[in-house]
C-alpha cells in the first residue's frame, strides 16, 4: 500500500503544474486546481481497483497530454509493484498517443521494454531496444539494457557487440565486461577447439590486460596441450594483474611445476611471493605441501608451525593437525573437530562489491551483476573481522 501514498505527491504536483499553466493564461480562483476526474482515479486505486483507476488515468490523458508525467510514475509503481501486465497496458496506451513529443515517446518505449524484461519476456524487450538503436540519437539507456538481456540469455558475442559500441564511444567504458564475455565464449568453445579458445582470451587480454580469468583458463588450455611453460607464464602473471587470485592459481601452477619437474623452481617462486605477500595463507600451505615433497613430513611440519606463530590461520592450524605426529590422545581431535566445523561454514568466496558471499567461484556476481568482483576469501585472524563486518 505504501506505494500509493508516493503517488499523491506526482499527481498533486501534475495537477499544480498544470493549475499553474492554466492560470498564468486565465486567471479564475474559484476554479479549483485540481481535476476532479483525478480524485476519482486516486479513489480507485486507494480502494484497491487498479483497473478502473487505470482507465480513468487512459481517459484524463487522451484529454491532457501534461499528464504524462504522472503515467509513467504511475505504470512504473506498477512495475515495481510486479503488476506488470497493468504497466504494459498504461504505457502500450501512452505510445499511441498521437501528442506525445518524440522525447516522451522514446522514454515510454524504454519504460515498455522493461515492462517486457521484468515479465520475463526477454525477445520482444530486445526487439523494443533494437529498434530504438535505429533512431538518429539512440538513447544510451537501450544500450545498456540489451546488454543486460544478452547477459542473461548468455548470448555472449551480441552482448560483444554491444559492449563494443559503448566502448567505442570512451575506450574506457565496457573493457573488463567485453573481456569477461570473451571468457564466456572460450570457456563455452569444445574441448577440441582449443587454438579457437585461445583466439578468444588473446581478445579478452586485449580489451582488459588486468583479466585474471582468461590468465587461468589460458593456463588450463595449456596445460591440457602439455605446454606447461607457457601455462607457467600465463599463472605467474597474474600477480602483477591482482595478486588477490593468486590462490586460484596455486594448484595449476603445482601441476607445471612437478610435469617440468621443477619443484626447487616453485620453492622459490613461492618464497617470492610471501616476500611481498606475507600473511597469504594458501602460499604458506601450498609451500608446506612442496617442502613435505621435498623434504619430507617432519620439515614441512617445521615450516608450518614457525608459519603460524607468526601468521596464526585456521587453514594453517588444519594443515598442521593433518600432517600427524599427534602426541595428546584427546586435546588434538578435539582441536581438529573445531577447526573442521569452523572451515564447514566458512563462505570461500566473497564479493567486495556488494558482499555477496558463496561457496562457488562466480565470476558474475548473482547479487550485484559486476564482474570480477568476487574474490577467494582467507580466513586469518587479522581479516576476520574485515569478513564479519562486510
Ligand atoms: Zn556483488
Amino acid at each position: 500500500m505504501e506505494w500509493l501514498f508516493l503517488l499523491l505527491p506526482i499527481a498533486a504536483l501534475s495537477g499544480w503544474l498544470s493549475a499553474r499553466k492554466h492560470y498564468q493564461k486565465n486567471y479564475n480562483p474559484k476554479q479549483s486546481p485540481f481535476d476532479p476526474e483525478y480524485f476519482k482515479g486516486l479513489n480507485y486505486l486507494l480502494n484497491e481497483q487498479p483497473d478502473k483507476a487505470i482507465d480513468v488515468f487512459i481517459r484524463l490523458l487522451e484529454v491532457n497530454s501534461e499528464t504524462v508525467e504522472t503515467h509513467l510514475a504511475l505504470a512504473n509503481l506498477f512495475r515495481r509493484r510486479g503488476e506488470t501486465e497493468r504497466a504494459i497496458r498504461i504505457h502500450q496506451n501512452l505510445i499511441a498517443r498521437p501528442t506525445l513529443t518524440p522525447l516522451q515517446r522514446e522514454q515510454a518505449l524504454i519504460e515498455l521494454g522493461l515492462d517486457y524484461m521484468s515479465a520475463g519476456v526477454l525477445d520482444r524487450a530486445e526487439l523494443l531496444f533494437l529498434e530504438l538503436l535505429n533512431s538518429a540519437s539512440p538513447p544510451s539507456d537501450a544500450y545498456d539494457h540489451l546488454l543486460n538481456i544478452y547477459q542473461q540469455e548468455r548470448q555472449w558475442q551480441k552482448a560483444i557487440n554491444i559492449a563494443k559500441k559503448l566502448h567505442s564511444q570512451d575506450p574506457q567504458k565496457k573493457k573488463a565486461e567485453i573481456a569477461q564475455f570473451y571468457c564466456e565464449l572460450a570457456e563455452e568453445a569444445p574441448s577440441s577447439m582449443s587454438q579457437e579458445a585461445l583466439i578468444l582470451l588473446k581478445k579478452a587480454s586485449q580489451f582488459d590486460s588486468n583479466c585474471v580469468r582468461a590468465a587461468l583458463l589460458k593456463a588450463n588450455l595449456h596445460i591440457k596441450d602439455g605446454h606447461y611453460k607457457k601455462a607457467l607464464k600465463s599463472l605467474e602473471h597474474i600477480e602483477q594483474q591482482d595478486p588477490h587470485y593468486i590462490p586460484e592459481a596455486l594448484p595449476l601452477l603445482k601441476t607445471c611445476y612437478q610435469q617440468l619437474e621443477k619443484l626447487p623452481a616453485f620453492n622459490i617462486w613461492l618464497k617470492s611471493i610471501l616476500i611481498r605477500h606475507p600473511i597469504m595463507t594458501s602460499v604458506h600451505l601450498m609451500l608446506t605441501q612442496v617442502i613435505e615433497i621435498q623434504y619430507g613430513h617432519r620439515e614441512a611440519q617445521n615450516y608450518l608451525q614457525q608459519q603460524l606463530k607468526h601468521n596464526p590461520s585456521i587453514e594453517g592450524l588444519d594443515t598442521l593437525l593433518s600432517l600427524g605426529d599427534i602426541t595428546s590422545p584427546t586435546l588434538i581431535p578435539l582441536v581438529q573437530d573445531t577447526t573442521h566445523d569452523i572451515l564447514q561454514k566458512k563462505r570461500n568466496y566473497l564479493c567486495h562489491q556488494c558482499g555477496f558471499s558463496g561457496k562457488t567461484m562466480h565470476w558474475h556476481c548473482p547479487s550485484c551483476k559486476q564482474w570480477s568482483t568476487i574474490r577467494p576469501t582467507e580466513l586469518h585472524s587479522s581479516t576476520l573481522e574485515q569478513i564479519l563486518e562486510t
